[in-house]
């Protein structure tokens, strides 16, 4: 039998495991053009829970008592595809099922000679590509200037501070522990990492990591952190709205600074960005990405967690911050 996650309530507030049903179906059958995928890896995302919700954003919401999905790195165990043979690994949105069946569309071959697998799903896939498109297109960092990150330790900010000292910026994350503090100090090159859990005062201790002041802000989680950065912004200061993490769970409208004026104030730019509208600058970025992590100016941070049953905890532990790097959960062993 097959196993499938499906959506069985919509969350309200924090998601729950309630709110996932585990149930197990029939194998699924081959049909001419069709190849057989086996899930190696699930990617499990904070945007996955808008799309939780009913109402309608950037991608449709997930149907109830439907299975979920999101990137996944599956296996070809069976083809009647010309395009895919046995044995060949490849990166889709796939849903959350052990074995599925697909036509092909939407998915790329991934090369497992040239990067770990679960990598195609964090700094050579969605994650890294939004760092590096929401920098390149949005922040347009120079050297010298002071990058500011929030969620600094997940998956894209890690990535995002890192191209940001490459490019030659001061680079100051925030995170929430002193572990992940000393994460991104030791393994990731930034200059000053703010625990914004523990740091009496937000606003001072950005004011004293960016004393020139704030020339770009990689923007993941929204909320009073941002608030906190937002008041020491420069003229011509750039702002990469990229997630707002800190406000996906909230049940009512949150109390915010008013940017405006700051914004007016300093002729800065605040961008929503979602990765997928620079589809055609994948290629680009990728190629970019691989020299970096080859060359080992990029480091690739993942918490791998394993086991089918363990996906759902897994999404859940994105909002208590239980990850470093990208959260990945390995389904099978790769051949
Ligand atoms: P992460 O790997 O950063 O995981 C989520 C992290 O968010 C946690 O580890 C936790 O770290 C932090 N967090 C959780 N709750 C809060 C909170 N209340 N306040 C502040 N921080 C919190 O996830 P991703 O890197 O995948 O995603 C980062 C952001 O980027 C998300 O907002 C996501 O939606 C967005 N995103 C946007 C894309 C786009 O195209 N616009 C594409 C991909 C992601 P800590 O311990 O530091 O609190």
């Amino acid at each position: 039998m097959n196993q499938v996650i499906l959506l069985s309530h919509r969350p309200k507030g924090l998601p729950q495991l309630t709110d996932f049903e585990f149930v197990k179906e029939e194998m699924p059958e081959m049909h001419p053009g069709e190849i057989l995928l086996k899930t190696c890896y699930v990617s499990v995302d904070p945007y996955l829970r808008g799309r939780m919700n009913e109402t309608k954003s950037y991608v449709p919401p997930f149907e109830l008592h439907k299975p979920l999905r999101s990137g996944v790195i599956a296996e070809v165990v069976e083809s009647n595809h010309d395009g895919f043979s046995q044995g060949d690994k490849v990166y889709g949105m796939l849903e959350w099922k052990e074995y599925q069946t697909s036509r092909g569309g939407g998915l790329y071959k991934v090369d497992e000679d040239s990067a770990p697998l679960s990598a195609y799903l964090g700094v050579l896939g969605m994650t890294g590509l939004t760092a590096f498109l929401g920098l390149s297109e949005i922040g347009k960092p120079k050297k010298g200037e002071t990058v500011v990150v929030s969620g600094a330790a997940g998956a894209v900010g890690s990535v995002a501070g890192q191209i940001a000292k490459i490019q030659g910026c001061h680079v100051v994350g925030i995170a929430g522990s002193d572990e992940k503090c000393e994460m991104l100090i030791s393994d990731f090159g930034f200059d000053v990492a703010i625990n914004y859990k523990t740091t009496g005062h937000l606003r001072k201790a950005i004011a004293a990591a960016c004393p020139g002041g704030v020339d770009v802000y990689f923007d993941n989680v929204g909320g009073d952190i941002s608030d906190a950065v937002l008041v020491k912004i420069n003229p011509f200061a750039r702002i990469v709205v990229c997630g707002a993490i800190s406000v996906y769970n909230v049940t009512s409208l949150p109390q915010s600074l008013s940017v405006q004026p700051f914004l007016v104030r300093n002729s800065a730019l605040m961008q929503g960005f979602i990765v997928n509208d620079y589809q055609a600058k994948f290629p680009e970025a990728m190629k970019q990405l691989s020299r970096w992590l080859a060359e080992g100016r990029l480091k690739h941070a993942e918490t791998m967690v394993e086991g089918f049953d363990q996906i759902p905890q897994a999404f859940l532990d994105l909002f208590e911050g239980k990850n470093k790097g990208k959260m990945v959960v390995k389904i099978s062993e790769d051949q």
